[in-house]
């Protein structure tokens, strides 16, 4: 059994102590960091991001399927952004009764009418993974979702290898610390940055990272800065209240933050509806939505990430109007959906109810948030449903559970215990892609990232605190 590989190691209570220091302390000397929970925003003290003592047996085959779908997901999400009637049929039932994707929805239409805004369109994405296990012979490739708004831990990630080829090291398993994989994501997601800054073709103007007010995962961004800088490209760190107060968009369209001409705007902050503490974020998104800089990801391209537009995909023929001359693609990515259904008003949502109701255990039902921590399951599903008045109920989609098979492993955070703990694991795949009107000038695949959580947690990603970081081992 894949989990078997290092069981020894993990039994060895003495062996797996020394080891933890040891990963806690390699950890730090490669970057692994995070500020700390009570000084959020200051780097005076700073702790490991929290991580696996052990790498998580990955079967190759599965691996290797993520990776080779994702150049086509990423030339989904951008065919999709582009399709305005179908973003407005996909979406028309959850504008009319989720506030937030209504309001992102009408930025969108905003823009339509105003006949587009920039030339350069920078999609950085993250698909994410889990493997069906549930007869154990079998490993099958569902995904959870995709990100195309700023999806994190691409520069976290990109320091772990080392990490645990140190650890195996250590203990004695060269054979494995040879096998875990090289990872960048950071470089790869900053070459598309720096794409898209290029083609913008102004030396003076800055790529704006748009970030929280609560910035305790602000290293994982720092090496997308840093790869920025390697290029002599400048980068800014401004928040919502930063454009609101010193943002301009010239008659030209020039966006101007802090006196600084803006080529990117990177988002790191936005996709939550409590980001937009006032009506004037509103305002500062859509001054920056109506600008010529290059958005990550522009309005029409965080709609094409909503989890209803997922459930649309899954539907019959859906995929071929993206691909209509390449059967291959879409075989290829359909083979990755697991089940999702609709709850719009009418005879098939009423299905989707019953089935639901029939077995809540085998679903989760997803209203359209982003962040963790928003899913519903088991018995929950039945209250939800049970209560939910009138169209209310076409906010969420329902979709198939998957069940990874657990994996024994230690979870290392701070003041945490070290205890062998039945873990289940998440990997996500990098996306990067440049389109300059008609013509993509890049698309590419540019790392992974392996999240593990104890098994007891149904739901919540590494900034949530539930989740922590890892790495593959290919079996
Ligand atoms: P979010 O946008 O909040 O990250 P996700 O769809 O990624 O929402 O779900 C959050 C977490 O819930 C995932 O990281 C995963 O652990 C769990 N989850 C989501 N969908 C499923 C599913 N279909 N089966 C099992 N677990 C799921
Ligand atoms: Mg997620």
């Amino acid at each position: 059994m894949a989990q078997g590989i290092l069981a020894e190691v993990m039994a060895d209570t003495a062996l797996v102590k020394e080891l933890a220091d040891v990963a806690k302390d390699e950890a730090l000397l490669k970057g692994v960091l995070m500020r700390i929970q009570e000084t959020p925003n200051s780097s005076e003290l700073v702790t490991y991001a929290p991580f696996t003592l052990f790498p998580t047996p990955v079967p190759r085959a599965v691996f290797f399927q993520a990776m080779e779908v994702q150049i086509h997901y990423n030339t989904l999400v951008d065919r999709i952004s582009r399709d305005h009637d179908f973003l407005r049929d996909a979406l028309a039932s959850t504008v009319e009764v989720d506030q937030f994707t209504a309001r992102l929805f009408s930025i969108h239409q905003q823009i339509l009418a105003e006949g587009g805004s920039q030339a350069v369109v920078l999609g950085l994405n993250r698909s994410d993974y889990m493997l069906d296990q549930q007869d154990d012979r079998s490993s099958s490739l569902k995904q959870i979702e995709i990100n195309t708004f700023a999806a994190s831990f691409g520069g976290l990630s990109s320091r772990m290898p080392d990490v645990h080829r140190h650890v195996l090291k250590v203990a004695g398993r060269l054979d494995e610390s040879r096998r875990i994989l090289d990872n960048d994501p950071a470089a790869g997601l900053a070459r598309a940055v720096a794409k898209a800054w290029e083609l913008y073709g102004s030396e003076r103007a800055v790529v704006m990272f748009l970030v929280e007010d609560v910035q305790r995962n602000i290293f994982d961004q720092r090496y997308v800065e840093a790869e920025l800088w390697k290029r002599n490209i400048p980068t800014v760190r401004k928040r919502f209240d930063d454009v609101c107060q010193t943002g301009t968009l010239g008659p030209d369209r020039k966006l101007f933050v802090g006196g600084r001409e803006v080529a990117v705007v990177y988002f790191r902050n936005g996709y939550m509806p409590q980001n937009y503490t006032s009506e004037q974020c509103w305002d500062a998104r859509l001054m920056m939505e109506r600008s010529l800089a290059a958005k990550c990801p522009d309005i029409s391209t965080h709609l094409a990430g909503t989890k209803k537009v997922q459930q649309v995909l899954a539907r019959p023929g859906v995929l071929e109007r993206f691909f209509p001359d390449q059967p291959e693609v879409v075989k290829q990515i359909r083979a990755t959906f697991a089940g999702l259904y609709t709850l719009d008003m009418g005879p098939e949502g009423d299905e989707t109810v019953a089935l639901a109701l029939a077995a809540p255990d085998r679903f989760v039902l997803k209203p359209q948030r982003e962040g963790g921590g928003n899913n519903i399951y088991g018995p929950e599903i039945c209250q939800v449903l049970g209560a939910v008045k009138g169209s209310e109920r076409t906010a969420y989609i329902l979709m198939d559970k998957i069940h990874p098979a657990p994996a024994q492993n230690f979870l290392l955070r701070r003041d945490g215990p070290l205890t062998a703990t039945s873990c289940l694991s998440e990997l996500g795949v990098f996306g990067a892609y440049v389109r300059r009107g008609g013509e993509t000038l890049l698309n590419e695949c540019v790392g992974h990232l392996l999240r593990t959580k104890s098994s007891e947690h149904s739901d919540g990603g590494v900034a949530a605190g539930v989740a922590v970081l890892d790495n593959p081992l290919l079996v």
